[in-house]
């Protein structure tokens, strides 16, 4: 079912408010790591809906390293996120970990988040499948294009077609990176499957000084959008402090993105 053999037009995937995801235009998908407070996530709401973003992503459920660290806000933070999502007219996306959180997350998020640690969680990848709602499935940290595109048929073969893949780096020797950007994986994904392909490029480099290049580099090899994160005060975060641009670093780095001409 992800195969550009059978299937040789792209997917395009509607969401509300006529947003639409592959087919030439390009998304960006901008917000904190973390959902961690009201405050918090409606001042990136007011500066994404400025910036003329239309998705908000911001974790409620969150797959932390160690357990000692912050965990989310469960279904509180999906609530945060949709109440400040719709007071600025924004789309949200968030990680779900559990497959029993599936059905009760459908009313807060427009997309479902499969994260990379869980993208070979078979009863998590039914369990999206079995639902009407786009879902994004993030490459795992040591994921073949095989591994990968297989998770992706685990949706689509319980009868959820709206899947979308994204690149977030990999495991290499590489420690001057978070992970390594596998920007083949772009052209390989859009070449093999139908499936819109987008590029996370905080969760790849971890570092903001190559954002946009690595972003316009995402682009040119033809991924249907971006994944960044963004937080009002980088250095407070509860997560992933040291990768969140501020929203004035936003600005500047979705201005560039723009200005490049491959951002459509
Ligand atoms: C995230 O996007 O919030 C996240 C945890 O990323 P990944 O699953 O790619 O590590
Ligand atoms: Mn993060």
């Amino acid at each position: 079912l992800v195969s550009r053999k059978t299937h040789k037009e792209d997917t395009v995937i509607l969401l509300p408010q006529d947003v639409v995801v592959g087919g030439g235009a390009s998304l960006m998908v901008a917000g904190p790591c973390s959902i961690e407070s009201e405050k918090q996530t409606r001042t990136v709401a007011a500066a994404l809906q400025k910036a003329g973003v239309r998705v908000m992503r911001g974790g409620a459920f969150k797959p932390r390293t160690s357990p000692y660290d912050f965990q989310g806000l469960g279904m509180d933070g999906l609530r945060i996120l949709r109440e400040a999502a719709d007071e600025y007219g924004l789309l949200t996306i968030s990680e779900i970990v559990d497959p029993a959180h599936i059905e009760p997350s459908l009313d807060y998020v427009d997309i479902i988040q499969i994260g990379a640690r869980n993208m070979q969680n078979f009863e998590l990848l039914k369990a999206a499948g079995e639902v009407n709602k786009p879902v994004l499935l993030k490459r795992g940290l040591a994921a073949t294009m095989e591994e990968f595109l297989h998770a992706a048929e685990y949706i689509m073969s319980r009868g959820n077609t709206q899947v979308m893949l994204i690149e977030r780096g990999i495991r290499t020797y590489e420690k001057w990176t978070r992970n390594t950007l596998d920007i083949s994986a772009v052209p390989i994904l859009k070449q093999e499957s139908h499936l819109p392909v987008l590029v996370d490029v905080t969760h790849s480099t971890g570092r903001k000084d190559i954002l946009v290049p690595c972003a316009k580099a995402a682009l040119a090899a033809g991924a249907d959008g971006i994944m960044v994160e963004v937080h009002p005060e980088p250095a407070t975060a509860l997560s992933d402090a040291a990768q969140q641009l501020n929203i004035d670093e936003f600005n500047t780095f979705f201005d560039e993105v723009k200005a490049s001409g491959l951002y459509r």
